[in-house]
């Protein structure tokens, strides 16, 4: 079931990388590991080759080794393989797989494979897990429009112009063609019959 003329995966000279890691980063390191992989060319039975044997850890205090594979399957839901499996629930948790072990840290040991240098995958493992790439958008599903209204630029042009609109109403003349609101009527005021004319203010 090897890929047609590849050699086998062990004929390698190049050395392995290594990393320790605390119980409950080893999820994220094993993503990052993952998206290192591919963009190194790896895929289908490749990947499960390397994660499979290529890739392991071992707690650093009473050696427990888990597998990639397993690594893998620390990032599903519990339950989701069907049995109970109480090693990895206790890894979930952030503690070593074996019940009586105190230790919190596993040392990763991955090899090198033709198309993967471990000592530069490691490194860049670690990158894509503290930084994770966005998700590239696929050029084939036209994305839906974004009604003007829900816009984030549009947002900030409505509120401007409701606090416009606000202070307008609040500050705004009283008179003319831009008024909006008429002064309270003051009851104190003469009536028209004595204003102007005689150019005397009532009282
Ligand atoms: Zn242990």
């Amino acid at each position: 079931m090897n890929a047609v003329g590849s050699k086998p995966m062990s004929e390698t000279s190049k050395p392995s990388a290594e990393v320790r890691l605390r119980v409950e980063e080893l999820t994220g390191f094993h993503a990052g590991l993952v998206h290192a992989v591919v963009g190194c060319g790896l895929g289908g039975p490749e990947l499960t080759e390397f994660f499979g044997g290529k890739v392991r850890a071992t707690c650093v205090g009473c050696g427990l080794a888990v597998s990639g594979e397993e690594l893998g399957r620390l990032s599903l839901a519990p339950g989701t393989g069907g049995e109970p499996d109480p090693q990895a629930d206790r890894l979930r948790l952030g503690y070593c797989g074996r019940p009586t072990c105190q230790s919190r840290f596993y040392q990763v040991v991955v090899d090198s494979v033709p198309k993967v240098e471990a000592a530069q995958v490691v490194p860049r493992a670690l990158e894509l897990w503290k930084n994770p790439p966005p998700e590239p958008e696929s050029p084939h599903v036209p994305k839906a429009p974004v009604p003007w209204w829900k816009q984030r630029r549009n947002q900030y042009a409505l509120g401007a112009l409701a606090l416009v609109l606000v202070v307008w109403w609040k500050l705004g003349p009283t008179e003319g063609p831009l008024a909006i609101r008429k002064e309270p009527t003051k009851y104190q005021a003469a009536p028209d019959a004595y204003r102007g004319g005689s150019g005397e203010a009532l009282q």
